[in-house]
């Protein structure tokens, strides 16, 4: 029997696809029962997909395949037109979640001007840098968009503030990576969850850092390339731009940045995000199954992790931290808390199939109070205590 099968699609996209495709008997032998299953989707000749998951094969041999996925805690079948990852992507971004991204804290606090990142856009700018290193490396661009698309889904209001304000107060502690997962498992689709494969779920899961030396091999071993690729994508994107709105909201100028980073990195936005991803794409060449008996993982060279972990180093210091403690910071955290404070002593105010997906009260008013945006939980921390953002936040709800 030859390898290459001529097949009749049941299935085609008018005046774009040929009658009759040539798959690979491989793919063709991997899905038997899915194709005659019966469903109406199933029923479709998956030959889309199918073209799909043979272009995968083409990749770097250290690239995660959908074929190969660990797959879903719930199986289904799968998609005529779209790999499981692509999938996973899709699911994603028509959340409610990822759509009040808009109004979440990147770094400046309910930030007035059009112009600041919010958590939104800078997932985006995860994505797309992420995407373009993953390409760059013949490596899974799809998973790579989903994880990245995920990965901060569950960050609460008002950013890193939000989150030390729950970590404290909570008995279990809190952080958003393992928030995202919780949202993606549990809380979307009303208590349904996502049901996505496990690749894009442990992405999101592992994809923070600590402060500090956050580039080293040892936190990423058995992590695929492509979350890591988003792990290393999210401080490139951060450091890039919350640079350039630091310097926006006239807090640094880059004469501050220390000795060597506008050397290295250059002058404008474009020119950093352009040096940091080349010089990933560079130092992980190996991840392209190119180079004899490589062991990849997803790094900088050794001057470039010197240069970014220093700049990280000073934008905690110069930026990050005192963002935390200013006026308007401290103000986030005092809303954060008084929400936390009120819902967990009357619980009635939080959402009825919340209260049923969480274990305690207390959980069921973190849970509520993590999805709401900057504005939403100013709001409602106003009505509750009127005068309690003391008008730091005016023309900004
Ligand atoms: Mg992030």
């Amino acid at each position: 029997m030859p390898d290459i099968l001529c097949v009749q699609p049941l299935w085609t996209l008018p005046g774009e696809y040929p009658l009759k495709c040539h798959i690979h008997r491989r793919l063709l032998t991997a899905y038997p029962e899915r194709m005659n299953s019966g469903s109406k989707q199933a029923s479709y000749h998956p030959v889309v997909r199918l073209r799909l998951e043979e272009r995968e094969e083409t990749l770097s041999p250290f690239a995660v395949r959908s074929s190969a996925s660990q797959g879903r805690l719930h199986p289904e079948p799968p998609s005529p037109v779209r790999t499981e990852f692509q999938r996973d992507r899709d699911r994603i971004l028509h959340t409610n979640s990822f759509r009040r991204l808009k109004h979440k804290s990147q770094v400046f606090v309910a930030p007035m001007g059009d112009h600041y990142v919010t958590r939104l856009t800078h997932t985006l700018e995860v994505s797309q840098i992420g995407r373009t290193i993953a390409r760059a490396l013949n490596l899974n661009e799809d998973l790579v968009e989903a994880i990245a698309l995920g990965h901060d889904i569950g960050h609460t209001p008002f950013g890193h503030i939000g989150e030390a304000v729950l970590d404290r107060l909570l008995p279990g502690g809190f952080h958003h990576s393992r928030h995202s997962v919780r949202i993606v498992e549990r809380f979307e689709k009303e208590g349904r969850g996502l049901n996505l494969t496990r690749e894009v779920v442990e992405g999101i899961r592992r994809h923070s850092k600590p402060q500090g030396r956050f580039m080293d091999r040892e936190p990423v071993a058995n992590l695929s390339l492509e979350a890591q690729i988003v792990r290393l994508s999210d401080a490139l994107a951060y450091l890039a731009h919350d640079i350039g709105d630091a310097i926006r909201a006239g807090i640094l100028s880059n004469d501050d940045l220390p000795e060597g980073a506008v050397e290295a990195l250059g002058e404008r936005h474009s020119q950093r995000v352009n040096t940091l991803v080349t010089g990933v794409i560079h130092a992980s060449s190996d991840a392209t199954g190119n180079i004899e008996e490589a062991q990849p993982w997803i790094r900088m060279s050794d001057d470039l992790t010197q240069v970014t972990t220093s700049l990280r180093d000073f934008m905690f210091e110069r930026v990050y931290l005192p963002i935390s403690d200013s006026r308007e910071g401290r103000n986030a955290a005092a809303i954060v808390e008084l929400l936390l404070e009120n819902l967990s002593s009357d619980v009635s105010q939080v959402p009825e199939w919340i209260r049923n997906l969480s274990d305690t009260d207390e959980q069921a008013a973190a849970d509520y109070l993590c999805g709401m945006t900057d504005n939403f939980a100013i709001m409602l921390a106003e009505r509750l205590r009127p005068g309690i953002s003391e008008n730091v936040f005016q023309g900004r709800i």
